[in-house]
């Protein structure tokens, strides 16, 4: 029978330890949803949310009740949500406002956006951190009688993102735990959290989605051509948040320059290289620059595929001639390494290096592999 966890692309064994701790009645006070970006661990919280506080108080919210409404908007009040916010404690900015309400509207808008789509990353700008002040928030809720009869849901996004006190500050809280109330933390950086804050929930490893799951997705839910959907999750990955972002791009024009920033590495004028990716190397490109990455990334598994001879596999089919030129000349070369120096690049992005000097260090990596003699 359908339900509303088939909106979760994927995680079939996570989405049936849920639904049997359900039906058993054997609930953890807490659990950290963790894996890779992009797969749907915070839809798995959110839907495991919605069931726990449905009326019909079954493995499966029922998607009619006033409980369940309420949650299609994200807009519960026994349900709440935790993400990192801008500033310090009770930090002011110049015209004596407190921070928080001058990013009011922005949160707003980004739990509206969750509320639509839940695999949309809420992240609020300049936030860093999990603030202290959130933590001492949820601790007073947690302990409160709920606005509503039930079940209390607290959720916790970003969980690798608490400072020190935070952390202590949730260790108390989950070290009492109370009746009715339970924790849904999310992490994709594990080795990030505290130790005894795991040790203290019950672990839900997610996985990579499927390049087949993917497409299944995006030809579903986002109504593209299967070819293309196709197409577009071998570039995703395994993460879902990137394909749909993939596709608002013009796909063509970030393979032809990550075609061209090749070209550029590989010339012997540094010069030029300068001159053209200039875009890349001084600007403020980041989105841009995460998409150009990606498509060096495809680029070196693909000529690593083309290499061992496993043509099938290969996304950029229409760049078979350049590629076959291009495993001519550098087949002998680490392709391993240039794919490691990329992903190492593009994890550095997504902790806010300095976007000239993620480039540039990966220009010299990939300068020194593929010129190696
Ligand atoms: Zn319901």
């Amino acid at each position: 029978m359908p339900s509303n966890w088939d909106r979760i692309i994927g995680q079939v064994r996570v989405k049936g330890i849920l639904r049997s701790a359900v039906n058993n009645q054997r609930l953890a006070h807490a659990y950290l949803f963790w894996g890779s970006e992009g797969i749907g661990k915070d839809a798995l919280a959110i839907e495991f949310a919605r069931t726990l506080v449905c009326r019909n108080q079954s493995d499966t919210a029922c998607g009619e009740c006033p409980s369940c409404k309420k949650m299609d908007s994200l807009q519960h009040p026994n349900v709440k949500m935790i993400f990192p916010m801008p500033g310090g404690d009770g930090e002011k900015n110049e015209e004596g406002e407190s921070i928080e309400n001058e990013v009011l509207g922005e949160v707003r808008k980004q739990i509206a956006e969750k509320a639509n789509n839940p695999y949309f990353d809420i992240s609020i700008p300049k936030a860093k951190f999990i603030r202290i002040k959130s933590i001492r928030e949820l601790k007073r809720e947690s302990s409160m009688s709920g606005a509503e009869a039930g079940k209390k849901i607290f959720i916790i996004f970003d969980a690798d993102a608490m400072n020190d006190a935070s952390t202590n500050s949730l260790l108390k809280v989950l070290e009492e735990p109370l009746d009715g109330v339970h924790f849904l933390l999310v992490t994709s950086r594990k080795d990030a959290v505290k130790q005894t804050i795991i040790s203290r929930c019950q672990l839900l490893q997610c996985s990579v989605l499927s390049d087949d799951e993917i497409a299944g997705a995006l030809t579903e839910q986002q109504q593209i051509d299967p070819k293309q959907a196709h197409f577009i999750s071998r570039l995703a990955n395994g993460n879902y948040t990137r394909a749909v972002d993939l596709l608002g791009n013009d796909i063509t024009k970030f393979r032809t320059d990550a075609v061209n920033f090749l070209r550029s590495v590989l010339s012997p004028s540094a010069m030029k290289l300068f001159d053209e990716q200039e875009e890349y190397l001084t600007g403020n490109k980041r989105d841009n620059a995460e998409q150009l990455l990606t498509m060096i990334l495809v680029w070196f598994r693909d000529t690593i595929i083309m290499r061992e001879g496993g043509d099938y596999h290969i996304v950029n089919t229409d760049q078979d001639a350049e590629m076959r030129k291009f495993v001519a000349n550098f087949g002998a070369k680490n392709l391993e390494g240039c794919l490691a120096a990329v992903e190492r690049s593009l994890g550095l992005l997504r902790r806010n290096v300095y976007l000239p000097l993620v480039m540039l260090s990966l220009t010299v990596n990939l300068r020194r592999i593929l010129h190696a003699k």
